[in-house]
């Protein structure tokens, strides 16, 4: 065992119950995010662009959204907008690679509830999610 608060957490999540909307077209972050969220037993839906995005959601109970924003078809910020206007409670937590100025305003006037810079660290995802999960 060890005394950092955030890592026992990580490690003792468990969100069997929970399912999580992943949306990216890049296989090497679906990898990412696949192995980080396996332990969790969180259920995963996957989409790879922001229309399937919108059509995953409808046809799930959704708890969580992580959405990227660069995307084919259908960018994530079009995708945040239609799915607040299904459920504006649902958590959207936005993913990318982007660290221009203005991109965190961006990510929230659309409707995103919190936003994460890639690269991701692992326990930033984990802390981020804990907070909108563990409620
Ligand atoms: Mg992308």
């Amino acid at each position: 065992m060890n005394d950092n608060g955030s890592l026992n957490n990580m490690l003792t999540q468990n969100w069997e119950d929970k399912v999580i909307l992943v949306v990216e077209d890049i296989d090497t972050n679906k990898i990412f995010f696949d192995a980080a969220l396996r332990k969790t037993k969180a259920k995963i839906v996957w989409a790879m662009d922001g229309q399937e995005a919108i059509d995953k959601f409808k046809e799930n109970d959704i708890d969580l959204v992580l959405m990227d924003l660069q995307l084919p078809v259908l960018d994530g910020y079009t995708a945040t907008r239609e799915i607040k206007k299904i459920d504006p409670k649902v958590p959207i937590i936005a993913q990318t690679a982007h660290v221009m100025s203005g991109e965190r305003e961006k990510c929230m006037e659309a409707g995103c509830d919190d936003y994460l810079a890639k690269p991701i660290r692992l326990q930033i995802l984990m802390d981020t999610l804990s907070r909108f999960l563990n409620k």
